[in-house]
C-alpha cells in the first residue's frame, strides 16, 4: 500500500501535501478507494442507513450561480408543501419503508417560519425517528428552536473553503456567514453536516484539500459530496460536470481522516455514472438518501438536470436500493444511525 495511505489508516491524519497526492492520479483510484473501503468497516460497519428524503419547497430567495432553484430561473414551475402534507409525507415513509430518519429539504422560503418548522419536525419526531434539516442559512436562535423542537441534524454545505471561489458562485452571500453558521449550528447541538461541490469554476486540488481539513477541524458529523452537474437554466450552463472519480476521491480522503462520521453516497454521483452509489459505498460512503418526495413535486425540484429516479415511486426507489444494498453484501441500518464516535487509537 501507498505509505501515504498507510499513515492515513494508522493516524487519521494527513498534511495538505499528503492529502493533495491522495487526490491527484499520483497513487492509483483503486487503492484510494480500498483503503476508504477497510476504515468504513472498521468504523461504522456494514450497515447503510438510509435518509428519506422530502424535498418540501424549491423556493428560493438565493441566486447560486450552480443551482436550478435559484431565484433568476424563471423557467420552473415552483411549489411550496403546506405542513401538514409533509407531516402526512413523512408518516407515509416511515410506516411503508420502515425508514428511520427523515430529511427536510427546501430552497431558503421565508414562508416557512420558525414556528411553521418548529410544528412540523414536533409532529414528525413523534414518529420515532431522526430527523435531519436542509434549509440554509438561518440564525443561532433558529437553530436552537429547531433542536428543541426535536431536530436531530442539520446540513450545510461549504460548497467550497476558497472564499473567492464562493463569492463568485454564490452571489450576494457572504462566506463569513457561511462560517459562522456552521458555528451556531455546532453550538445549537444538531448533528452538524457539511461537504462541497466538485467542479466549481475555479476551485482547484489544493483548495479541496483545505476542505477536508476544513470538515477535520470543525469535527464535522456528516460530509456529502457532489460533483457538479451543470443546469441549463443556470449561469454555468455551459461548464463541463465535475469529475466523478474526483469526486469519490475527495469522499474516500474524508472517510481515511474522519473515520467515524456519516458520508452518503450522494444522488449527484449516481447521476453521473450508472453505478456510481455502488462505487461510492465501496469507498467510504455508509449512508444513502432515498427520494420519499411525492412523484408530482419531484421534476420540479431540480437542482441540476437529470437526478435520478425523479420519476420513481417511493417505494421503487426504496425497493431498487435494498436490493442494490443486498447484493453488496451490506445490509440495511435498524438504528438512527447517530454519529458514534470512536476514540482513534482504542479502535
Ligand atoms: N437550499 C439549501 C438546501 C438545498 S440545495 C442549501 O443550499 O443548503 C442542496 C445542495 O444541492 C447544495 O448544497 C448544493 O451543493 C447542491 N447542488 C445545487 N446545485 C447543484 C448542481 N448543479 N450540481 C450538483 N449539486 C448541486
Ligand atoms: Fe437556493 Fe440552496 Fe439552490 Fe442556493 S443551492 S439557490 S440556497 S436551493
Amino acid at each position: 500500500m501507498h505509505p501515504v495511505l498507510q499513515k492515513a489508516i494508522v493516524t487519521h491524519h494527513l498534511s495538505k501535501e499528503e492529502l493533495i497526492q491522495v487526490l491527484s492520479d499520483e497513487i492509483p483510484f483503486e487503492e484510494v478507494c480500498a483503503a476508504a473501503d477497510t476504515i468504513r468497516k472498521k468504523y461504522v460497519g456494514d450497515d447503510i442507513h438510509l435518509r428519506g428524503l422530502i424535498e418540501f419547497s424549491n423556493i428560493c430567495k438565493n441566486n447560486c450561480c450552480y443551482c436550478g432553484l435559484r431565484r433568476d430561473n424563471k423557467n420552473i414551475t415552483r411549489y411550496r408543501i403546506e405542513p401538514d402534507e409533509i407531516i402526512e409525507t413523512a408518516k407515509q415513509a416511515i410506516q411503508e419503508l420502515s425508514l428511520k430518519t427523515i430529511v427536510l429539504q427546501s430552497g431558503e422560503d421565508t414562508y416557512f417560519s420558525t414556528d411553521r418548522l418548529c410544528y412540523i419536525i414536533q409532529n414528525i419526531k413523534k414518529h420515532n425517528v431522526a430527523l435531519t434539516l436542509s434549509i440554509g442559512e438561518k440564525s443561532l436562535e433558529e437553530y436552537k428552536a429547531y433542536h428543541a423542537a426535536g431536530a436531530d441534524r442539520f446540513l450545510l454545505r461549504i460548497e467550497t473553503t476558497d472564499k473567492e471561489v464562493y463569492l463568485k458562485n454564490d452571489p450576494g452571500m457572504s462566506w463569513e456567514n457561511r462560517i459562522q453558521c456552521l458555528n451556531w449550528l455546532r453550538a445549537s447541538g444538531l448533528e452538524v453536516g457539511s461537504g462541497s461541490l466538485i467542479g466549481l469554476p475555479g476551485q482547484t486540488i489544493e483548495s479541496l484539500a483545505d476542505d477536508i481539513l476544513f470538515f477535520q477541524k470543525i469535527d464535522a458529523d456528516m460530509i456529502g459530496y457532489g460533483p457538479l452537474i451543470p443546469h441549463p437554466d443556470t449561469p454555468l450552463k455551459n461548464i463541463p460536470h465535475g469529475s466523478f472519480e474526483l469526486a469519490i476521491r475527495v469522499m474516500a480522503a474524508t472517510r481515511l481522516l474522519l473515520p467515524d462520521i456519516n458520508i452518503p453516497a450522494t444522488t449527484a454521483m449516481e447521476t453521473l455514472h450508472p453505478n456510481g452509489q455502488i462505487i461510492a459505498l465501496k469507498s467510504g460512503a455508509n449512508v444513502i438518501m432515498p427520494n420519499v418526495t411525492l412523484t408530482a413535486y419531484r421534476k420540479n425540484y431540480e437542482l441540476y438536470p437529470g437526478k435520478s429516479n425523479t420519476g420513481y415511486t417511493p417505494k421503487k426507489s426504496y425497493d431498487e436500493l435494498v436490493q442494490k444494498i443486498h447484493a453488496i453484501g451490506r445490509s440495511v441500518g435498524t438504528s438512527c444511525g447517530y454519529r458514534m464516535k470512536v476514540k482513534k487509537n482504542e479502535s
